[in-house]
């Protein structure tokens, strides 16, 4: 249904006919580390996340898994090492 709270004109799961579902009754502001994140949106009542309705839960237990900004650096560049294939290099 489409939010009539503080992501207006949004279609959202947690907007019923009695208002909004989500805990509170409202979704809450983006967090510090989602600036620069493609999916977080100004509306008329501040910075919102279009995916999530409490962004600073979605970074409690590490980054947050829709992040646009950080997927890059959190897929690291180092290659995995063949335990097997090390220690017969080590013993040439
Ligand atoms: S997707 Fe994650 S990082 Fe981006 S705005 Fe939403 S909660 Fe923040």
């Amino acid at each position: 249904m489409v939010c009539s709270t503080v992501r207006e004109g949004m279609n959202c799961p947690f907007m019923t006919a009695n208002g909004c579902d989500y805990n509170g009754g409202v979704c809450h502001k983006i967090d510090e580390k989602c600036k620069g994140c493609n999916r977080s949106a100004e509306f008329s009542s501040g910075w919102y996340c279009t995916v999530y309705p409490d962004p600073s839960l979605k970074w409690k237990n590490g980054d947050c898994n829709f992040a646009s900004h950080i997927s890059v650096a959190s897929n690291g560049t180092k290659a995995k090492l063949n335990p097997l294939k090390a220690s017969k290099r080590g013993n040439r």
